[in-house]
């Protein structure tokens, strides 16, 4: 299925997510908590869709009879709109070894995803029409989810010369970005902004100064010390973004920063979108839920860019998630091999899975706790494709079908039934969570059931 970005394209391009067709879905669930903070609901309801639309919100045992429609029996389960993530490493093409298009959208729709946004860093890069037009066919057949793709700011991820950023998006590219690499030229990034006044489409940024970073293995602090390992100082990640958003002050142009990680770089944000920066950003499950104290295992399930940092950064990141200084979560899911992750820490490669747990670890680590409330979540979860232009998914009347219905008491221990990726590098594996998603509805398609989750058919 072909779906739109709402408000973001300009004339006749190309739909910006692209998924597998499949049939509509026709189903009912009775008598779940229906939560939605966009449209204020918060109830009770029997939530109906028919033929891939949400058909009726009714009242307790209103829902009319569907011939042939599943019946779940919701009572004790939520249903959500389904959540978007704005930052996924599906590695395709290249790496398939790794992930596919269909493991990875298998994997985001067991974490309750309706659309994806994939990264452009795979082998090769996604930085010609070519490519770009390939990885969009392979979606067409093998997605359950809608995806979009981001295109490479600079050829060959090579950070000097700029891609062709307008045929780029006429093609489909949703957004650009070089993320597993920041874009240290700035004159290049202000080239790139230029062009993308015209091209449209928002830069997603890595943030970190390479020459500052050089070397380190995890976050530099009391750790790092102890450990006798290189660190990534927080003021590698800040000080990018403060250039950057001069940058996108200076040309009037949005810019998107992934995966706050640290207390300056929400303080740098904060301050930019006081000085009217278009700036919009995330922060990813794991930084909002773990330290550099995990580290201590050496277990490279812990390693990744940016790093895991201070418990003050995780607050910060928290309050900034909170107060909407950090716009959207993301799960920066990057799958690797298990040769490249079960060596040595300092060697390991950076970068862990995470779209089957987020909801999860959020749920349990914030919202049980009574840290942030359910529906600051939900919104958090769910807005993830705004900056690349997609409208976040509602639980209202007439809409297209994009629900996750989750059990919040039903307690699991991460990995011991595998995942739906076929990398198993999850930074919670072992941790029992509580919340676990039952269904996902993406696009008016069931995209995903978990396999315990018995429902019934109507007559
Ligand atoms: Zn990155
Ligand atoms: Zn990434």
């Amino acid at each position: 299925m072909n779906v739109s970005a709402n408000g973001a394209s300009k004339g006749a391009e190309a739909p910006r997510l692209i998924s597998r067709p499949g049939p509509p879905a026709n189903l009912i669930v009775r008598g779940a908590r229906l939560v939605d903070p966009r449209t204020k609901l918060d109830a009770t309801r029997d939530l109906v869709v028919r033929d891939g639309e949400i058909a009726e919100l009714a009242e307790p045992g209103g829902a009319p009879e569907i011939e042939g429609a599943e019946v779940v029996d919701g009572e004790g389960l939520l249903a959500l709109p389904a959540f978007i993530d704005p930052h996924v490493h599906l590695r395709v093409p290249g790496q398939e070894h790794k992930e596919d298009l269909e493991t990875g959208t298998r994997s985001a729709a067991a974490g309750g995803y309706c659309a994806v946004i994939a990264m452009a860093n795979t082998a090769p890069p996604i930085d010609s029409a070519a490519v770009l037009g390939s990885v969009r066919d392979r979606a067409e057949r093998e997605a359950s989810i809608p995806v979009g793709f981001v295109a490479n700011v600079t050829r060959a991820m090579g950070g000097a010369e700029l891609t062709e950023m307008a045929e780029l998006r006429e093609v489909g590219a949703i957004g650009f970005s070089d993320d597993g690499l920041p874009i240290a030229n700035a004159r290049v990034l202000r080239r790139a902004l230029q062009y993308q006044r015209l091209a449209g489409g928002v830069i997603a940024l890595h943030e970190e100064d390479p020459d500052l970073s050089a070397g380190g293995v995890m976050h530099e602090g009391d750790v790092s010390a102890a450990l006798g390992m290189a660190g990534v100082p927080s003021v590698s990640e800040s000080t990018l973004i403060a250039r950057d958003c001069s940058l996108a002050l200076y040309e009037d142009a949005p810019i998107h920063v992934q995966h706050l990680s640290a207390r300056t770089s929400v303080e740098e944000i904060a301050r930019a979108k006081a000085a009217g920066v278009r700036v919009t950003c995330e922060a990813t499950p794991h930084h909002l839920t773990l330290t550099e104290d995990a580290v201590r295992s050496l277990d490279p399930r812990f390693k990744m860019n940016p790093p895991l940092r201070a418990e003050d950064d995780r607050q910060a990141l928290i309050e900034g998630l909170g107060d909407g200084t950090i716009d959207c979560v993301a799960t920066d899911h990057a799958p690797h091999a298990a040769e490249e992750k079960e060596v040595p820490f300092e060697e390991a490669a950076w970068g862990v899975t995470g779209l089957e747990t987020a909801f999860a670890a959020l749920y349990s680590e914030l919202v049980l706790p009574g840290v942030l409330p359910l529906e600051l979540l939900i919104e958090r979860m769910t807005c993830g494709g705004e900056p690349f232009g997609i409208e976040p998914p509602r639980l209202e009347k007439g809409a297209l079908a994009n629900i996750t219905l989750i059990d919040p008491e039903l307690s699991w221990t991460v990995g011991e039934e595998g995942y739906e990726s076929r990398s198993y590098n999850n930074c919670f594996g072992g941790r029992e969570l509580t919340g676990r998603v039952l269904m996902t509805v993406a696009a008016g398609c069931v995209a995903f059931r978990q396999r315990s989750f018995a429902m019934g058919v109507a007559p």
